[in-house]
């Protein structure tokens, strides 16, 4: 497994007393870790960070001085982008179906690139951003994916050169493929045939006329999981490999999500309840699905809760803070025996976690503290394991 930031249980104690809970603690060093994990193993790829995954503004902070580009898709994104003083030329409005202000917005903050895999795309970005670099998104099979985009997403490999040379009929500058092999991959394979597949595009279009300049191999990188043997270092050469060899003189993007932000997040929640339900142990938390584990429902995600508490494992419920019978997390989960008022930590909380929590039933939005700030207030007992490496 590799190493990747996780509060120890002193700093837990000492900020959930300190701020209160539930609590979301970022780790900017570990932003920067990942960042450059990705570009030392993609050696060439510019990376167009996806804003979706978590906007927090001292993620974003981090990745504008490392030199990032954005993935954005929506005028909100666009405008809190553009807000910071992020230029338009570095986003790609990676939204393959745009609304009418999203297509406006770009205009004003200076958006030029976009993808799309439909015809109908191709009249609204013709008349809304005449001249736009566009990108054509294919479709990749990828059903080992924890979350695939493809069945929403991407245009068959049969549609591709009509929707490629309709766009330049249409005076957009045709610039490339991009493809999304689908959230949190754990292999290189999907990508390799993507890349493949792309190769034989680029060619059939050079055959007739166009010549493609830019790649885009999307996000689904994956967040490394406890106890997990996976060899990323492995992957991504693969990846690499497989770009040097079908792609050694294209313009080569990535746009990863949760690898970048996965990690960077550790969620303090509380217990606030206790209750006995048909012989089976529930209990409720300061933070629920409506909060930070909306990614249980949007992501599908299974956090693992570390208590810090020893004693046999007993299997539990557990729920959130609203009065609404939805809002529970899991079921049979195996916890050692909890009290009121036990602080639990969610190591890995950074992706499509706090990017989907609402507000609903009156509970706030967990706050956010920054690690590398409030870590001098701790003495040295309260110390994370900081990564060496992602
Ligand atoms: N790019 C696009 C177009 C996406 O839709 C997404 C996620 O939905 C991403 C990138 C980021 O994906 P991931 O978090 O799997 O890296």
């Amino acid at each position: 497994m590799q190493n990747h930031f996780k509060l120890s249980e002193a700093a837990v104690q000492f900020l959930a007393q300190k701020y209160g809970t539930p609590l979301l603690v970022l780790s900017t060093e570990q932003v920067r870790q990942n960042y450059q994990f990705l570009t030392e193993h993609l050696p060439g790829v510019n990376v167009y960070y996806a804003v979706k995954a978590n906007p927090d503004e001292r993620l974003i902070d981090e990745l504008v001085q490392l030199g990032s580009f954005f993935d954005v898709a929506s005028d909100g994104e666009m405008l809190a982008l553009a807000a910071k003083g992020i230029a338009g030329d570095r986003m790609v409005y990676a939204n393959p179906i745009k609304t009418a202000n999203g297509l406006q917005v770009a205009n004003k903050v200076g958006v030029h690139k976009f993808t799309y895999d439909s015809e109908s795309e191709i009249y609204k970005m013709a008349k809304a951003v005449p001249g736009g670099s566009v990108l054509l998104r294919v479709r990749v099979d990828n059903p080992k994916a924890h979350v695939d985009l493809n069945k929403k997403f991407g245009c068959s490999t049969d549609e591709a050169l009509r929707l490629l040379f309709l766009a330049r009929e249409q005076g957009l500058d045709v610039a490339g493929l991009c493809f999304h092999v689908g959230s949190q991959s754990k292999s290189a394979t999907p990508y390799l045939e993507a890349i493949a597949g792309c190769r034989m595009l680029f060619d059939q279009a050079a055959q007739a006329g166009l010549d493609l300049r830019i790649l885009d191999i999307g996000g689904g990188f994956p967040i490394p999981e406890i106890d997990d043997d996976f060899d990323c270092e492995a992957m991504l050469r693969e990846i690499s490999t497989a770009l040097q060899e079908y792609f050694p003189n294209t313009e080569i993007w990535c746009e990863p999500g949760r690898f970048i932000c996965g990690t960077t997040v550790n969620l303090i929640t509380r217990v606030i309840g206790t209750q006995q339900r048909n012989s089976q142990q529930w209990y409720f938390l300061d933070e629920g699905l409506y909060g930070t584990f909306s990614g249980v429902i949007f992501d599908h995600w299974d956090f693992e809760l570390e208590s810090f508490k020893s004693g046999k494992k007993i299997p539990a419920t557990f729920a959130g803070p609203s009065c609404d019978s939805l809002d529970i997390m899991f079921r049979d989960k195996m916890t050692p025996p909890l009290n009121v008022d036990d602080l639990i930590l969610v190591p890995i909380c950074g992706a499509y976690t706090s990017a989907s929590a609402t507000v609903f039933n009156g509970f706030a939005k967990a706050p956010r503290v920054v690690w590398e700030d409030v870590a001098a207030e701790l003495d040295e007992t309260a110390a994370t394991v900081l990564p060496d490496a992602v």
